[in-house]
């Protein structure tokens, strides 16, 4: 495991004027302090004994209800209790994921590039990624069955594909319906499991939603799916869900009693107040149009500043925006001077499991101020002129 450059970044972060686009922190102005502050309240008093106690290990029932009912309004999701798993945040799904599926060296497909709490997760259970390439339509299905053909011929299966279909981390990209449609038959067809991670789905500015691969999952048994309410509510309270078949449930759970007895039960009973009350249905609406502004404050100080034969993604939701830079400029060599000129950002490597993207940034762009998103990018690309010339 290496350490992270993310948490690396977070050190500078406290320096005055330096302007991240490093972390994938929401907004707070995106947390609904007023209401949490009333259902914290209305917990203690009405359920106290309750949720300051030792809970299930899967989950405050209630909640399960709950999330049944939220993913079959947001995502078309037909599920049941006995299919959800709450979690300490999707992060910890993951984990928990790459441990019961992956033994020493057994490979799985993942997009290039992808997550890097995935790559951390999955290197922490020794799994050999086999990064599949990705354009502005997502992960090339083309490639992935390519790739599972010749492996199939070795019999050496991947043990499943990560996907992360919505406005993806790093790059923006959102995964297209045909290209969804032919996942879904490469994993019926050689019965692979999909791994959906959809951190990000309800964060959507622009564009169609597309449906989720698990709402395509007729068997329930293909498809397990990753949930979370850090970005729709808050990351601090640490809650995420897992839907998957009973059997990586009961397998999730086993593994959960060795890791953390429970998900708070605390934070369980303020999500499930926050759902049951609807406050989470007003209050992604706000956070969307805060993100959508500030998307687009972005883009247009990209256009304005970045250097010509530089590109970018264009994302319809998320908190990031992919940049390649000209091929000869390495944005980790880069950071240092980048950030002694004030400015973070992830560098490409970071999110790659075989050394590629060395051209690449993610930028965030959700935490910033407006006027920060324009100074910090007009300042990024003066280091990047500084640097070509050099
Ligand atoms: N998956 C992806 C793609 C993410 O971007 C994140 C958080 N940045 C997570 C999972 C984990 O989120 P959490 O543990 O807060 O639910």
């Amino acid at each position: 495991m290496k350490p992270s450059e993310i948490r690396e970044l977070l050190k500078y972060a406290s320096m005055p004027d330096f302007i991240s686009f490093g972390g994938g922190m929401p907004n707070p102005l995106s947390f609904p302090m007023n209401e949490l502050r009333e259902i914290v309240d209305e917990v203690i008093d009405v359920n106290g004994k309750y949720a300051l106690q030792y809970g299930n290990t899967g989950g405050l029932p209630d909640l399960k209800t709950e999330i049944s009912k939220m993913v079959l309004k947001t995502e078309k999701i037909k599920t049941e209790e006995k299919n959800i798993i709450v979690t300490s945040g999707s992060q910890q799904g993951l984990y928990g994921l790459g441990k019961i599926f992956l033994n020493h060296s057994d490979s799985l497909i993942v997009e290039s590039p992808t997550y890097v709490g995935a790559i951390s997760a999955f290197n922490a259970n020794a799994g050999k990624m086999i990064p599949i390439e990705m354009d502005s339509e997502g992960i090339i299905v083309e490639k992935v069955e390519e790739k599972i053909k010749s492996l199939k011929a070795n019999s050496n299966l991947p043990r499943f594909i990560y996907v992360i279909p919505n406005y993806q981390n790093p790059t923006g990209h959102t995964l297209s319906l045909e290209r969804r449609k032919h996942l879904m038959e490469l994993s019926e067809t050689y019965q692979i499991p999909l791994v959906e991670d959809n951190p990000y789905g309800e964060l959507c500015y622009s564009g169609e939603k597309i449906p989720s691969l698990k709402s395509m999952d007729k068997s329930g048994e293909n498809v397990t799916y990753l949930g979370t309410f850090s970005k729709v509510m808050c990351p601090g309270l640490r809650i995420g869900y897992t839907i998957a078949p009973e059997a990586v449930v009961s397998k999730l759970n086993l593994l959960k009693q060795a890791l953390d007895l429970s998900s708070s039960t605390f934070s369980q009973y303020v999500a499930y107040e926050y759902l049951k009350k609807g406050v989470i249905y007003k209050q992604v609406p706000k956070t969307v149009e805060l993100y959508r502004k500030k998307r687009n404050i972005m883009l247009k100080a990209l256009e304005d500043y970045f250097p010509k034969n530089s590109t970018w993604s264009k994302p319809d939701g998320g908190m990031f925006i992919w940049a390649t830079l000209d091929k000869k400029i390495n944005t980790s060599e880069m950071l240092k001077t980048s950030i002694e000129n004030g400015v973070g950002y992830v560098s490409g490597l970071a999110f790659s499991p075989d050394g590629s993207h060395t051209s690449s940034m993610r930028l965030n762009f959700t935490f910033s101020e407006d006027e920060e998103i324009v100074r910090g990018i007009s300042k990024l690309s003066n280091t990047i002129k500084n640097v070509s010339v050099r």
